[in-house]
C-alpha cells in the first residue's frame, strides 16, 4: 500500500528497479541456491527448519537482487485457484562490513532480511542497528559494550518508527507478513570462540551465560536468538557427516549450559554453524542456520576490488 510507505522506501524501490541484472548470471545464482537447498534438505534427517543465509559480502548488489526477486512458478493447471502473490526467492543475506551493508541496504528492497555476520566494532554498533530497519540479526556479538550500543541504536529506531508512521497492522493482510517492513526487536546471536584460537573473535564458552543474561535483563530492544561459531578452518575441512566437528560439539554444549542457566527450553536458542565447506556436517550436528557464500556466489574478490 503506497500510503504506508515513506519516501525513502520508494527511492529504494526505484534503485532496485533500475538495477541491471545479467540474465545468465541470475540463472546461475538461482541454480546454485537451488542446489544448496537440495543438499540442505538431504542432510536434514530430522526435518527441522533450517535457514539458509546467502553470504553476499564483497559481491555486487545486483547479485543479491537477482536472488531476491521472485522466480517464475511451475505452470499450474488452469482450474487451480489463483496462485498467491509472488514470494521473494531468497530472503536472508549475510554481510561482513558495516559500510558495505549500509550502501547495499539503501539500494535494495526492504523485504530482504539482513544478517550482520562479520567482525563487529563497538563504535559501529549504534549506526548499524539504527540505520538499517531491515537488519534482522547480528550474529557476531561478543561483548556487553556491543550489546549496549546495539540496544541504543535499535531503541532509537523503534521509537522513531512508532511515532512517525501509523502502524499498518490494521490494514495489512496475513499474506503480506512475509515481507513486513516494520522494524522489530533486533535478533542477537552470541558468537562463541569454540576453537580457543587467540585470533578468533567470540566469547569464551564460560562467558556466554553472563552475556546472555545481560541481553535479557538490560536490552529490551534486542532478542537473544542463539549462538554462532565460525570454528577452526582445519577442522572445517575435516568435517564430514561421519566425522564430528569439535567446534560444533562445543557450540551445542554452550547452548545446553546457557539454557540450563537461564531456565529456558533449549529449543528457544538456535545454533548458527556451517559454511560452504562444512554445512552438511553442521546440519548433521544440529545446526539451525547455515551461512553459505562462495558455493553460491563463487570466489570473492579482494576487499579493495569489491564494487557494490
Ligand atoms: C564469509 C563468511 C561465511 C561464508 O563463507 P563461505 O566459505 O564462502 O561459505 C560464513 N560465515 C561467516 C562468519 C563469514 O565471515
Amino acid at each position: 500500500m503506497a500510503d504506508t510507505q515513506n519516501a525513502t522506501n520508494n527511492n529504494e524501490n526505484e534503485s532496485a528497479e533500475t538495477m541491471q541484472i545479467n540474465p545468465q548470471r541470475a540463472k546461475q545464482l538461482v541454480e546454485n541456491v537451488t542446489a544448496i537447498t537440495k543438499r540442505i534438505e538431504a542432510a536434514n534427517k530430522s526435518n527441522r527448519n533450517i535457514r539458509l543465509i546467502a553470504v553476499s559480502k564483497l559481491k555486487p548488489a545486483s547479485d543479491i537482487l537477482a536472488l531476491h526477486q521472485p522466480q517464475p512458478q511451475p505452470q499450474t493447471p488452469a482450474a487451480s485457484p489463483p496462485s498467491s502473490p509472488a514470494q521473494p526467492f531468497q530472503t536472508h543475506f549475510g554481510e561482513n562490513y558495516v559500510q558495505e551493508l549500509l550502501e547495499k541496504s539503501r539500494l535494495l528492497p526492504r523485504s530482504i532480511r539482513w544478517h550482520f555476520i562479520g567482525g563487529l566494532q563497538s563504535n559501529k554498533c549504534k549506526q548499524l542497528a539504527e540505520q538499517i530497519p531491515n537488519l534482522w540479526c547480528v550474529s557476531s556479538v561478543d561483548s556487553i559494550k556491543k550489546c549496549n550500543e546495539l540496544e541504543k541504536g535499535r531503541k532509537a529506531l523503534l521509537s522513531s518508527s512508532s511515532s512517525s508512521s501509523p502502524s499498518p497492522t490494521t490494514t495489512t493482510t496475513s499474506s503480506s507478513s512475509s515481507t513486513a517492513t516494520e522494524p522489530d526487536k533486533l535478533r542477537i546471536m552470541v558468537q562463541i570462540n569454540t576453537s580457543g584460537e587467540e585470533s578468533k573473535s567470540g566469547v569464551e564458552p564460560a562467558d556466554a551465560l553472563p552475556l546472555c543474561q545481560h541481553i535479557i535483563n538490560n536490552c529490551p530492544s534486542l532478542h537473544l536468538a542463539g549462538f554462532m561459531t565460525i570454528g577452526a578452518i582445519a577442522r572445517s575441512h575435516a568435517t564430514t557427516p561421519e566425522n564430528e566437528n569439535e567446534d560444533f560439539v562445543a557450540l551445542r554444549r554452550v547452548r545446553a549450559d546457557v539454557a540450563k542457566g537461564l531456565g529456558w527450553d533449549e529449543t528457544k536458542l538456535e545454533l548458527s554453524m556451517g559454511m560452504s565447506a562444512d554445512f552438511e556436517g553442521a546440519i548433521a550436528q544440529g545446526s539451525d542456520e547455515v551461512r553459505v557464500g562462495s558455493q553460491i556466489f563463487g570466489e570473492r574478490p579482494p576487499k579493495k576490488d569489491a564494487v557494490v
